[in-house]
């Protein structure tokens, strides 16, 4: 693995702050994974896990004290009814510069994507993005991300005063390390000025369920499916394990799925636990969107396909018999 240097500077060591996420009033699950995994970093720096949330309505009392987190910062704005990307960067900003952390993290998902390049210019961050996991090496953040379309790792070193970085949705088991514990809830209003622009509406997508980048299962599904009918049975077998549908890009360009399910360079990267890939071929391009997923299965009626290359566990055949027959068996196993 390569050592990438980033900008120039000093390292201190101060504290880890965590940018929440949240939705209708609940913390999500990325956060809470997020919080577990600094507060493991902290334990290796002697270093406190404090938590943002920033937005008009916050949930009201996180529990995230018992994932290890100290304080919490419930940051309200009444202008941040939605997501503000210049307004949550300028609140971040006035936040950090209060707080001093020394490692901010937050997740690489759209909200995170958006938020932290703007944020890491903002107070001369060196900035990870899309990591899959984080360590400490010698007093220091060390950052591993997924390069050449996940052909390779590579563990990032910051040399800024403030260490950034965004991880991959999944990366982490959310781990309770003290049962009851509080975290410390301090309220804070940060007016970000005027703001550049503002956002209206958030439409829901078609993805029923957990969205794709958060899915800990998902079965996707191909070309071979042949119609976007077919796609039903796809939601049959996910429905059988709770999973989210997802897609190919010769799947969704030729309208048998949403783009938002599309998988992909082109589309979202994908990290679950489970990965059931029907009817695809195993493009450079597919594998760079859910390469990193814990475990792989592939049915594919050909073979050689090279998707059976990346799979953990190859199924050959007719996916048209096979779907069927795997929906009626996790279905029964998973009634018993
Ligand atoms: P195919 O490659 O046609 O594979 C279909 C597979 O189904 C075959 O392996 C076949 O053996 C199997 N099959 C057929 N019938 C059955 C059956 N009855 N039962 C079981 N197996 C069967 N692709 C993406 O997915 N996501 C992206 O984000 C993306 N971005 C791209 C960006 C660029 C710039 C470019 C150039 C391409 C991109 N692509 C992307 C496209 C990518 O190169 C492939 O064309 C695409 O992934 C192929 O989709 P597929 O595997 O569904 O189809």
């Amino acid at each position: 693995m390569a050592i990438e240097r980033l900008e120039e500077g000093e390292g201190n060591m101060g504290n880890i702050l965590v940018i929440g996420e949240h939705q209708e009033g609940k913390v999500r699950k990325v956060t809470e994974e997020l919080v577990s995994k600094a507060a493991e970093i902290g334990s290796q720096l002697s270093a406190e896990v404090l938590v943002a949330f920033v937005g008009a309505t916050l949930p009201e009392a996180p529990d995230l004290g018992s994932f290890g987190a100290k304080k919490i910062y419930l940051v309200s704005s009444p202008k941040m009814t939605k997501y503000s990307p210049d307004g949550f960067a300028k609140v971040l900003e006035a936040l950090i510069k209060e707080v001093s952390p020394s490692i901010v993290l937050g997740t690489a998902g759209p909200f995170g994507k958006d938020l932290f390049p703007r944020l890491s210019a903002k107070v001369g961050a060196g900035l990870a993005t899309d990591c899959t996991n984080l360590k400490v090496h010698e007093g220091k953040l060390v950052a591993t991300r997924p390069i050449f379309a996940g052909k390779a790792l590579t563990d990032v070193l910051f040399q800024t005063p403030i260490q950034m970085a965004t991880t991959r949705p999944n990366s982490f088991i959310p781990k309770v390390v003290s049962v009851g514990q509080k975290a410390e809830l301090l309220k804070k209003e940060i007016d970000p000025g005027e703001l550049k622009a503002v956002v209206r509406e958030i439409l829901q997508g078609q993805v029923g369920k957990t969205d794709l980048t958060e899915a800990s299962v998902i079965v996707s599904g191909g070309r071979a499916m042949k119609s976007a009918e077919n796609f039903k049975l796809l939601q049959g077998l996910a429905d059988s394990l709770g999973a989210t549908v997802g897609a190919s890009r010769a799947a969704v360009d030729s309208g048998y799925a949403s783009h938002d399910m599309q998988v992909g360079q082109t589309g979202k990267t994908v990290n679950p636990n489970l990965y059931i890939a029907c009817g695809i071929s195993g493009a450079i391009q597919h594998l760079a969107g859910m390469r990193t997923s814990k475990v792989i299965v592939a049915i594919n009626k050909d073979p050689e396909a090279p998707i059976f290359k990346k799979a953990d566990y190859g199924i050959v055949g007719d996916l048209f018999q096979l779907i069927p027959l795997l929906t009626t068996e996790f279905k029964r196993i998973l009634s018993e």
